[in-house]
């Protein structure tokens, strides 16, 4: 926070474009400043999100992707594999015009071509008493830069691609993400048959019953609405914010890693008063080696891809032998009788690190 504060904020668009030139990134958990933080900072301005500015300058989008572990069951029983998340972060309600009208009137749509053509004006309602009314838009270069970061991260997680909207009722808004999905599905048809990637469009209520009933092991791709409300009842679904990955994936195919959970404030405060905290480091954990396989992948070079699994591997194995962080603890199935602290977690997962390498042939 201090060195975006020291540098005018710079430093996040240095790293944002460091992202877009080398490939592949990791974010740590940053603070989004409020008045509070401002003055506790002593900050020159009420900076805007990192997340938000990195988000724009690569025109990506953020999928969040739940760590299994086998005695940290989910909530819905048949969840076995990851779902991920990909939310439209552009548009529709969170970028509308509203108005509530206080008596008799006509409500109407009207556009205005800035060039050649004809001005539409369509009615709304014609109110015979109070209500309200929104205007909202979406893009189609937005819709297809999310569709293209979708197909990106169905290919990259190898995993099933679904869209659901509500194109029944919506036949020309929501039939517009539709179209322009299965646009872009079809010029990377090649690519998804390849990698074994199945695309399906459905409704979303019929997506909402299927995504309950599945196994996981998917990609759903969501509006913008239908993303804030079903990432939330996922993550809550599988368990705890700590097992929470996230990946902000651009439209050409650049990668940034980071945990879904912020800087654990009420921990933080905890350390400094001199307190022990219990704060699970494994989202972060898995927020290096999604990068580092990433890289390796990139690169061709599979040891290091080999490396991050074996890490991976040995932090579910650290959980499954009963040593955590107290959040886990509190949803273990066996029931554990004591947790981890911050520290001594990591050192557990660090011992094991090494014994597996030095039981490994030279
Ligand atoms: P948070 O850091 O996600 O933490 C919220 C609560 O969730 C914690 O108090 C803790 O619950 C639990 N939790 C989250 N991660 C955990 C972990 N790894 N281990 C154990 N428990 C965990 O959200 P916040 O406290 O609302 O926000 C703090 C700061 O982070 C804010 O400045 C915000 O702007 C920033 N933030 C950044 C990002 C990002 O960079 N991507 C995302 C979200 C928030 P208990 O208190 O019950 O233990
Ligand atoms: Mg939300």
């Amino acid at each position: 926070m201090r060195h975006r504060d020291d540098t005018g904020d710079q430093v996040t668009t240095d790293a944002a474009n460091a992202i877009k030139e080398y490939g592949v990134g990791v974010k740590c958990a940053t603070i989004t400043p409020n008045a509070a933080r401002v003055k506790e900072y002593n900050l020159k301005e009420q900076w805007k999100s990192p997340n938000g500015t990195i988000r724009s300058i690569l025109d990506g989008t953020v999928f969040r992707k739940p760590i299994i572990i086998k005695n940290i069951p989910p909530g819905v029983r048949s969840w076995k594999k990851p779902i991920i998340i990909g939310r439209h972060a552009y548009g529709d309600i969170y970028k509308s015009t509203e108005i509530v009208v206080a008596g008799p009137g006509t409500a109407e749509l009207v556009f205005t071509p800035s060039g050649e053509g004809e001005k539409r004006v369509m009615k709304i309602h014609d109110f015979n008493g109070p209500g309200v009314i929104m205007g909202m838009h979406n893009t189609e270069s937005s819709i297809r830069s999310f569709a293209q970061a979708c197909i990106n991260n169905a290919l990259s997680e190898k995993v099933d691609l679904w869209f659901g909207a509500k194109d029944t009722i919506s036949k020309q808004y929501h039939g517009f993400f539709r179209d322009v999905f299965a646009e872009e599905v079809e010029k990377a048809k090649d690519a998804l048959l390849q990698a074994g990637v199945r695309y399906r469009y459905m409704l979303i209520d019929d997506a909402v019953a299927q995504v309950m009933k599945s196994e996981g092991g998917l990609l759903w791709a969501c509006m913008n609405y239908d993303g804030d409300v079903m990432s939330d009842m996922i993550a809550s679904g599988f368990g705890s914010l700590g097992l929470m990955t996230s990946v902000l994936v651009s439209p050409d195919g650049k990668f940034e890693f980071e945990a879904a959970h912020g800087t654990v404030m009420r921990h933080y405060y905890e350390h400094l008063k001199g307190n022990p905290t219990s704060t699970n480091s494994i989202a972060s954990i898995f927020a290096w080696t999604g990068a580092l396989s990433k890289r390796g992948e990139l690169d061709n070079t599979p040891e290091v891809v080999k490396f991050a699994q074996t890490v991976e591997q040995v932090v579910t194995e650290t959980v499954e032998q009963g040593t955590m962080t107290k959040d886990l603890m509190l949803i273990a199935e066996p029931k554990v009788s004591n947790y981890a602290l911050t520290e001594e977690f990591i050192d557990a997962v660090a011992g094991r690190l090494k014994k597996q390498f030095s039981a490994r042939p030279a």
